[in-house]
C-alpha cells in the first residue's frame, strides 16, 4: 500500500520544509512541495495540517535488559516505549544474562528482538568476556551482528586488556564506547561528591571517577587508532579533556543524557534530604547520618532553588511539586543513575559542550528498572532510570523552547549525529528506508511514569509540564499510532 504524509513540515537535508512524503513498502519514493503529491488512486493519504517530521530519533545507549532481566524490560516494552519517544532506531547495551560476548551468547538477545522489537534495535557485543574485564570477548565472533562494543555498566579499568580491545575493535571496523568509571576513585554509590552528599553526611561519587579514566581511553585510541566514544558524559573536567582530545586530532565522540543537561544535585538537595536521611537510619549506618535539616541550614538551603532550565521550572512549578513529595523516600529512587546527577557548574560545563559541538549526541541512557527495586529510594535501590519515551518532549522544553539551542541542532543531536558516528541509516529522501516521526510541538502535558509502556515507571522527569506528542513513528513497513490522550 502507499502512503502519503501531506502537508509535512519536514526535516529534509539539515532544513524544515513544507513537504508531502510518498511511501510505498516501507521506503520513502518520493519528497515533494507540500501539495504536489498524488492526490488520491491507489495512495492512502494522511494529512499531517503541518505537523512535524522529524527523521526517526536514534539512541545509541538503552538497556533493554532482556537476555536476563525480564522483570525490569523486555525488548517488547522496551522498543514500544522507544517508537512512542519518536524513535526508529537503538543500540542496547550488553550487561545482560548471557552477556553477549561470542555468537552463541549474541544469538539469544538477536532472537528476542527478531521475535519483539517494533523499531530496529542493534545490540552491542561487550568488549570483555562476560564484562568481567579480565578476557577480551570474542569480538571479531559477533562483529557482523553488533553496532559497536561496550562493557558499560563497568569500567574496563586494565590498560592493556583496554588496548587489546581497541586493536581488535579497531580491526574490525567498529567503535569501542566506554562507561567510565574507576572504581577505586569511585567512592560512595549514591550520590554525587557535593552538596547532597555532605548535607546527607555520605560519601559521594567522584568526578574524577569519570574524567580519569576518559582520559586513559584518549591515550590508548590515540595509541591504537580506534575510533572512541564516551557514554554518559556528566562533569564538567569530562567535557574539558574530551575537548581537548578534540583539538588534538583523536578519533572521539561522546554522549550525554537529558538528566544531565536539564537537572543537577539541587534537586536533590531540595526534594530528597529528609525522606533519604530517614532511610539512612534505617539501612543501619549509625554514625555517617547526622541531622540533615541542620545540614541543610548550614548549607543556606533556603537560598538553594531547584534550577531546571527556564520553562520547565516556571511551567513544571517544580518547586512546589516535589517539595510536596519530599516525605516520599519511595519517590527519590527516581533522581537516581549513574553517573549521578553533578553540580549544576557541571550542568553549565556540559550545555557548553553542547553548544560548542564537545558533545556529539544525546542518549538517554534508559535503564529501567522494577517498581519494588526503585522504591527501595535513594540509597537503597538500583541506579538508573527510564528516559526514551520522554526525552524529547523534555529537551524540546528545556533547551528549545527557553532558546537555548534550535529545533534543528536538537534533531542533529538525536538522529544525525548518532546516525553518522555508529553508521545508522538516517534521513528523509528519495530512496531511503522510512524511518521518521511525526509530533506536535504545541501540545502541551505532564509527563507520568506510570504512563510509560516502559516497565520502568522511575523518571527524573515526573510531573514535568512539556511540549511535544509524538503523534506516529514510521520504521520501514511499520507504522506506529500513538493515542493521542495517553499522558493526560
Ligand atoms: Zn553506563
Amino acid at each position: 500500500m502507499k502512503k502519503m504524509f501531506r502537508n509535512a513540515n519536514a526535516f529534509v537535508d539539515g532544513i524544515f520544509m513544507s513537504s508531502d512524503i510518498l511511501i510505498e513498502d516501507g521506503r520513502i519514493t518520493a519528497v515533494l512541495p507540500a501539495g504536489s503529491g498524488p492526490a488520491s488512486g491507489d495512495t492512502e493519504v494522511i494529512d499531517l495540517f503541518g505537523k512535524y517530521v522529524f527523521p526517526g530519533l536514534i539512541d545509541v545507549h538503552v538497556h533493554f535488559r532482556e537476555p536476563g532481566f525480564s522483570h525490569k524490560e523486555t525488548i517488547a516494552t522496551g522498543s514500544l516505549s522507544a517508537a512512542r519517544g519518536g524513535y526508529t532506531d537503538v543500540c542496547t547495551m550488553p550487561n545482560l544474562s548471557p552477556v553477549p560476548d561470542s555468537p552463541e551468547h549474541l544469538e539469544e538477545e538477536l532472537t528476542l528482538i527478531r521475535q519483539q522489537a517494533v523499531i530496529d534495535v542493534h545490540p552491542y557485543g561487550s568488549l570483555t568476556v562476560g564484562e568481567k574485564v579480565t578476557e577480551v570477548a570474542d569480538i571479531e565472533g559477533v562483529k557482523d551482528n553488533v553496532c559497536a562494543f561496550s562493557d558499560d555498566g563497568v569500567g574496563v579499568e586494565n590498560d592493556s586488556l583496554m588496548e587489546e580491545a581497541m586493536n581488535r575493535c579497531k580491526a574490525v571496523g567498529k567503535l569501542a564506547v566506554a562507561h567510565c568509571e574507576v572504581k577505586s576513585l569511585m567512592g560512595g554509590k549514591h550520590l554525587n561528591e557535593g552538596l547532597a552528599s555532605k548535607a546527607l553526611g555520605i560519601e559521594g561519587i567522584s568526578c574524577e571517577s569519570e574524567w580519569k579514566m576518559i582520559a586513559r581511553d584518549i591515550s590508548v585510541s590515540k595509541k591504537t587508532g580506534c575510533g572512541y566514544h564516551v557514554c554518559h558524559v556528566s562533569t564538567a573536567d569530562s567535557v574539558r579533556v574530551i575537548r581537548e582530545a578534540k583539538r588534538a586530532g583523536v578519533d572521539i565522540t561522546c554522549e550525554t543524557a537529558p538528566h544531565y543537561l536539564l537537572l543537577d544535585e539541587e534537586v536533590l538537595l531540595k526534594g530528597g534530604c529528609a525522606s533519604a536521611n530517614e532511610a539512612l537510619g534505617q539501612s543501619g549506618a549509625p554514625g555517617q547520618s547526622k541531622n540533615v535539616s541542620d545540614s541543610i541550614n548550614d548549607l543556606g538551603a533556603d537560598s538553594i532553588k531547584i534550577e531546571v532550565i527556564g520553562i520547565l521550572a516556571r511551567e513544571a512549578e517544580q518547586e512546589k511539586s516535589i517539595g510536596g513529595l519530599v516525605r516520599d523516600e519511595k519517590f527519590l529512587g527516581r533522581f537516581k543513575m549513574n553517573p549521578p546527577l553533578r553540580s549544576r557548574a557541571d550542568r553549565e560545563a556540559l550545555l557548553k559542550g553542547l553548544l560548542d559541538g564537545t558533545i556529539d549526541m544525546i542518549a538517554t541512557d534508559h535503564a529501567p528498572h522494577s517498581k519494588e527495586e526503585k522504591e527501595r529510594g535513594i540509597l537503597g535501590g538500583p541506579m538508573g532510570v527510564s528516559g526514551i519515551e520522554c526525552a524529547f518532549p523534555v529537551l524540546y522544553t528545556g533547551l528549545v523552547k527557553t532558546g537555548v539551542i534550535t529545533l534543528e541542532k536538537l534533531i542533529t543531536l538525536m538522529s544525525t549525529a548518532p546516525a553518522a558516528r555508529f553508521n545508522i541509516e538516517s534521513g528523509i529522501r528519495e530512496g531511503a528506508t522510512a524511518k521518521l516521526c511525526v509530533y506536535d510541538l504545541d501540545e502541551q502535558y505532564t509527563v507520568c511514569g506510570e504512563k510509560f509502556a516502559s516497565m520502568g515507571h522511575f523518571t527524573p522527569f515526573e510531573g514535568i509540564k512539556v511540549y511535544g506528542k509524538c503523534l506516529m513513528t514510521v520504521c520501514g513497513d511499520k507504522m506506529i499510532k500513538h493515542e493521542r490522550n495517553r499522558e493526560k
